[in-house]
């Protein structure tokens, strides 16, 4: 497979996982809602998320595919208010997530927490107005202040550059499909055309309530204790932890696959992940992917992390450049916990990233 193509492979498996790809979404049920209150980005057919209850109140929110949101979002559900975690990749799909949530309880958002300062996580706070506190980590606060979630390889691979791509790409599909595959096409058209508007009315706005350590909310009988358990997938990773219902919101600390590496810590990620493996918890609803029980995945993940951080050095202590040197990591001993790993080749962000860290450049 040519480099290009296993870029495109990896690319194109990256965007699954992140949730970020359209799947064709399922037929018009409730029909497109006109509202002029509808920010850009929002438009779309049917149900944008799906609100899985993993404990009373408390509900793991997951894209349908019927309007790019990005990452899962949480909602907690408390005695006078309402708790969501991550606001998803624009304003268009946290005014969804709003609207959707109008669904289960008619009490109002108060808090709002970023788990980290990634685009697809943080890009919708916009939409809340002064009575929602948004708090995050200090970092948090300062990479979103800086710009930094606008820019960078992450943001141009998938939003600079690699949005508009993709509509070219369909378009062109479009013109060739047959009258069958048409309208499927013509859909993930519609989603990534939503997508380009949304991300185009961003005014990215950080959290308004920060902290370093952490913070614990009670409010009625529930208590919320967000975390910062050290460095991780970002400087700043938030751990929302409910001792009560024994649950965890990861963001993407540790995700269902593999966690994006381009902007992380990885020589202190492990320590983090044995801080999250330290608490009483036995549900992790993470930022990308589905709901699982136990700790087994921080184990695999921990075992990715530390070959992954292996290979790379000793490549870079060989001078090779991290752009070949991602297409010579080998993860396919980790295939049985990450069965999207079937060849040779990793996302060459991660390497950029040991290579950063390694040189002390990683902030
Ligand atoms: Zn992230």
């Amino acid at each position: 497979m040519s480099s290009l193509r296993r870029h495109r492979r990896l690319v194109l498996a990256f965007l699954a996982a992140a949730g970020v790809m359209a799947v064709a979404a399922s037929p018009a049920v409730h029909g497109r809602a006109q509202d002029a209150a509808r920010p850009a980005g929002s438009t779309y057919t049917g149900k944008a998320f799906t609100f899985n209850e993993v404990a009373p109140g408390v509900f793991h929110a997951v894209g349908t595919g019927a309007l790019a949101v990005g990452c899962n979002a949480s909602v907690i559900v408390n005695a006078d208010d309402v708790m969501v975690v991550d606001t998803n990749l624009s304003p268009g799909a946290a005014w969804a997530l709003r609207e959707e949530i109008k669904a289960l309880t008619p009490k109002p958002v108060r808090y709002v927490v970023n788990t980290h300062w990634h685009w697809d996580h943080a890009h919708g706070n916009q939409i809340y107005g002064p009575d929602v506190t948004v708090i995050g980590h200090e970092y948090t606060r300062a990479k979103l202040a800086a710009g930094d979630s606008t820019r960078g390889r992450s943001y141009d691979m998938f939003i600079t550059t690699g949005l508009p791509a993709r509509i070219a790409d369909l378009k062109a599909k479009i013109s060739a499909a047959t009258p069958a595959d048409r309208a499927a096409l013509q859909t993930q058209l519609s989603i990534a055309e939503t997508q380009l508007a949304g991300s185009r009315a961003l005014a990215v706005a950080p959290p308004t309530l920060t902290f370093t350590d952490h913070l614990t909310l009670v409010r009625g009988g529930r208590e919320i204790r967000l975390l910062h358990l050290g460095r991780a997938h970002t400087g700043g990773d938030v751990v929302v932890f409910l001792p009560k219902e024994r649950l965890v919101i990861t963001g993407d600390l540790l995700v269902e696959g593999t966690s994006y590496i381009g902007d992380g810590f990885t020589a202190d990620w492990p320590a983090t992940l044995e801080r999250l493996r330290a608490l009483d918890y036995d549900v992790t609803l993470p930022g990308h992917g589905t709901a699982f029980r136990g700790k087994t995945k921080i184990d695999q993940f921990e075992s990715y992390l530390r070959d992954f951080r292996r290979q790379a050095e000793a490549l870079h202590k060989a001078g090779v450049p991290a752009q070949d040197a991602a297409a010579k990591i080998d993860m396919r001993a980790h295939a049985a916990d990450y069965p999207a790993i079937t060849a040779p080749g990793v996302l060459w962000h991660g390497v950029a990233r040991v290579y950063e860290e390694l040189e002390g450049r990683a902030q």
